[in-house]
């Protein structure tokens, strides 16, 4: 295709392989091994998966990024094409990457597939139902729900406090007049009236479990741990108690199975599970993880948002919790990025200015350094886009060389992996040399606002955190009922190391304000809640949905 093809057409003009060969002849994965959706997705099966598990993982590398502009910086981009990338070199890789949600694709974001020549297919389905576990996320979440107000409606045994009742409902779709519901209305046949909402999909702690479940018995216990509410006396009301965890395991057994499908140079992907990276850890499930890193030598995964949410929880959360270590990290900048934190207004980004680059150079700077704190020896990737001019892209070199850290300038998106495979060498050597010490920045027995304030103070460059009085007695209450030994989940703005989003570049001294605490009892970690997080988007004025269609052919035209 010509240079300025949309990604859809691009994915579209591509010939895939039929999955179950694919399967075999990359992964050696037998037909048996995999539940195929249509002839190019297919599921590992559950039981495969356990028999994978005395072979030893290969080597896991770790996508990230700086701090971004609205638009993205390029990670799933940059994941997919640095997979294709190695195996051109010779390595054995495989990708794993989150699945999109559906809701964004009809709003502003578009879809999460890559793009260019860096793509994962078939990306329409990728994008809308795919194998459909957001929509079992979906029903598992809201059975719960349902429980929950049929238990009030029946007697309410358990005593559970109607204004205290934590558990939301959830669908995939951005829509914010959803936000804030009355249920029950109607009368005594009708349920109990209180007030209610819901989040988008990727918010609820069902997909963040999901996510972190090692097999279904390990989900079951998790869904069984979830915190619904408080009863009058103030006590945890658990989503155990009013015996929902069996039914719910039920409706997810088939989306906890990874979904497996293949990049643009018919290379493997796994696409699975794909919490928020603000009020969940945001990263693709450890099953899929870990079952590439059973039957590739080399897996390439991403982290949302920039390295001070994604990577930070990526180590902190999917790390810890699951064993998982990263032997490299990759952090991907781009020109327009750095432009942002050099102080060029947004209208302005795609006017050449070398010296915009050197000043954003400190927000790339800030992110080498964090990674370097968790022992990692990042490499930066600068995803070229058509525009970049050869004075910015060598201020990013020489910025890098005075960091001392190596850089690749990678083109896959215009293309493919020929695009990529410096990038790929230089992440390559980092894999032949020793795996790092990884180290994290608090341990379990530091105190939860401790724990925020070590991510805040060492990572963010924050003076100090400031709890608001409520936090700080829901700290103290989370401590209590014994989750004082949970790592911290904080949920800011993903546009500034602060919690304001202006705030461009490296800031210091800041404090980060700690507005509300939540517990993920499930999901096993403590939330907190940073300035304000949406978790239920709206659509913009002119939603992307105006522009889908069919054609006559009926073929999805617009989806980007
Ligand atoms: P992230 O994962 O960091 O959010 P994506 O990889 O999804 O970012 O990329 C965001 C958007 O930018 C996608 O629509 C993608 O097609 C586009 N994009 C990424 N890299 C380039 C590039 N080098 N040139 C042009 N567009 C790009
Ligand atoms: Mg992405």
């Amino acid at each position: 295709p010509p240079p300025g093809t949309p990604d859809i057409e691009i994915a579209r003009a591509a010939r895939p392989r039929p999955i179950l060969a694919l399967a075999e002849d990359r992964l050696g994965l037998p037909a048996e091994a995999l539940i195929p959706h249509g002839h190019t997705k297919a599921k590992v099966t559950l039981d495969h998966i356990a028999g994978l598990r005395a072979r030893t993982r290969g080597k896991l590398v770790l996508v990230t990024a700086i701090t971004p502009t609205p638009a993205g910086e390029g990670k799933t981009t940059t994941t997919v094409g640095l997979g294709d990338g190695l195996n051109r070199i010779g390595h054995h890789a495989a990708v794993c990457l989150r699945e999109p949600s559906l809701g964004p694709c009809f709003g502003m974001k578009g879809g999460a597939a890559g793009g260019g020549r860096a793509q994962v297919i078939p990306m329409e389905d990728i994008n809308l139902h795919f194998t459909g576990d957001f929509h079992a996320i979906g029903a598992a979440h809201n059975l719960l729900a349902a429980l929950i107000d049929n238990h009030l409606h029946w007697g309410n045994a358990q005593d559970i406090d109607l204004r205290r009742v934590s558990w939301r409902r959830v669908m995939d779709m951005n829509d914010r007049a959803l936000r804030t519901i009355t249920l029950g209305l109607g009368g005594a046949a009708h349920g109990v009236p209180r007030e209610g909402g819901f989040d988008i999909t990727v918010a609820s702690e069902v997909m963040a479990i999901l996510c972190l479940a090692t097999d279904l018995a390990d989900l079951e216990r998790r869904l069984g741990d979830i915190v619904i509410g408080q009863r009058r006396d103030r006590t945890p009301v658990f989503a155990r108690d009013l015996g929902a965890a069996g039914a719910m395991a039920v409706l997810l057994k088939d989306a906890l199975a990874p979904n497996l499908v293949q990049s643009l140079e018919a290379n493997p992907a796994f696409i699975h599970g794909g919490p928020f990276a603000n009020i969940a850890h945001g990263c693709n499930s450890v099953m899929a993880t870990d079952t590439a890193l059973r039957l590739a030598d080399v897996v390439v995964t991403e982290a949302g948002f920039g390295a001070d949410l994604g990577a930070e929880k990526f180590l902190h959360i999917k790390c810890r919790q699951s064993g998982l270590r990263p032997h490299a990290a990759v952090v991907v900048a781009t020109v327009r990025a750095l432009k942002m934190h050099g102080g060029v207004a947004k209208g302005d980004l795609g006017t050449p200015d070398a010296d915009a680059v050197r000043r954003g150079g400190v927000n790339l700077r800030r992110h080498v350094t964090n990674l370097q704190r968790f022992g990692l020896a990042p490499v930066v990737a600068v995803n070229r886009f058509t525009g970049d001019a050869d004075a910015e892209l060598d201020a990013v070199r020489a910025l890098c060389d005075d960091l001392g850290v190596p850089m690749a300038l990678a083109s896959h998106w215009a293309e493919g992996s020929h695009g990529s495979a410096e990038l790929a060498r230089l992440v390559a050597e980092r894999l032949d040399g020793p795996a790092p010490e990884v180290r994290f920045l608090y341990d379990e027995a530091t105190p939860l606002a401790d724990k925020i304030r070590a991510v805040a103070t060492q990572l963010y460059g924050a003076a100090d955190i400031a709890l608001d009085p409520a936090a700080a007695r829901r700290l103290a209450e989370i401590a209590d009922l014994g989750y004082g030994h949970l790592p911290v989940c904080i949920a800011k703005t993903q546009y500034s190391f602060s919690s304001d989003p202006a705030a461009k570049g490296a800031p210091v001294g800041h404090v980060l304000p700690v507005r509300e605490v939540r517990l993920a009892a499930g999901a096993g970690f403590v939330v907190a809640v940073c300035g304000d997080i949406m978790t239920m988007p709206g659509l913009p004025r002119d939603p992307a949905a105006l522009h889908i269609g069919l054609d006559a052919g009926g073929e999805i035209v617009g989806l980007t």
